[in-house]
């Protein structure tokens, strides 16, 4: 669940410890090093080395270290930054408002004081080196309409499977894109390609301005359609009946009246 608004939140937490020298490294579970990534190599390329910045790409968290290693994080459904003891979202959509010890992936401690750490009760994010950022797509939440068209491209795939694949497009999961979709009046099936000019700035503008105001919201959980997102519901804004249907393998929520 946490999606690009999440992240850009954990980065913006983040920032706290640029400058800072990591003193310690903590990754007690070898599954959530990815990409062959060992306890040694990682400690290798972070002991000793100081943080340059925090970075975003879509829902990738990245920051530069003087080693010249670049530590990715990610967050998968449940994962949460912790940065000094504070956690900047305190619960998500599908996660636990408790925090089980076990439940940190990962740490980080600094020679000047203070931790950064990953709580994630699922272990479905992960920490890797010099993560690859030519597979992401660009960040949704500055994206032009020249972009979403070449994300769009020629694909009879649905729209919203599209607008899912952080290859096309990166940082929106699924409660961004089903807010989008039905702010934007599209269905969810259509096929990528079968959007003309008009849809596609159209799009592109509401991808944009949806993300900044649930960013002023608080989170991806805080669209109009939210309210509506369970089975038998109307929609919040013409009150039809809504559809409830799976799209790109996720439970997709969509007003079959005003959503064409
Ligand atoms: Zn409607």
């Amino acid at each position: 669940m946490p999606e690009l608004i999440e992240v850009e939140m954990f980065r913006a937490a983040a920032e706290a410890v640029v400058g800072r020298t990591v003193s310690r490294v903590d990754a007690p579970d070898s599954w959530f090093l990815k990409h062959g990534l060992s306890a040694d190599v990682l400690g290798a390329a972070v002991l000793g080395a100081e943080v340059l910045a925090a970075t975003r790409r879509g829902k990738l968290l990245m920051m530069p270290m003087s080693s010249g290693a670049v530590l990715g994080l990610r967050f998968g459904m449940t994962g949460r930054l912790a940065v000094d003891g504070r956690m900047p979202i305190e619960r998500l959509e599908f996660s636990s408002r408790r925090v089980d010890p076990a439940w940190v992936r990962f740490e980080l401690e600094f020679v000047e004081g203070g931790c950064l750490s990953i709580i994630d009760p699922r272990r479905l994010g992960g920490v890797e080196l010099d993560p690859d950022v030519s597979t992401l797509g660009p960040d949704a939440s500055t994206v032009t309409v020249d972009e979403l068209r070449s994300a769009l491209g020629r694909s009879a795939a649905p729209l919203k499977a599209v607008l899912l694949d952080q290859h096309r497009l990166a940082g929106l999961g699924n409660l961004l894109v089903d807010e989008i979709l039905w702010r934007s009046r599209l269905d969810p099936l259509r096929p990528a390609r079968s959007l003309d000019p008009d849809e596609q700035r159209a799009l592109a503008r509401s991808i944009r301005s949806t993300v900044q105001v649930l960013t002023r919201r608080g989170g991806s959980h805080t669209g109009d359609l939210q309210v509506a997102r369970v089975p038998g519901a109307a929609c919040p804004r013409c009150s039809a009946p809504l559809d409830r249907r799976t799209v790109g393998g996720r439970t997709t929520y969509s007003c079959p009246q005003e959503q064409t």
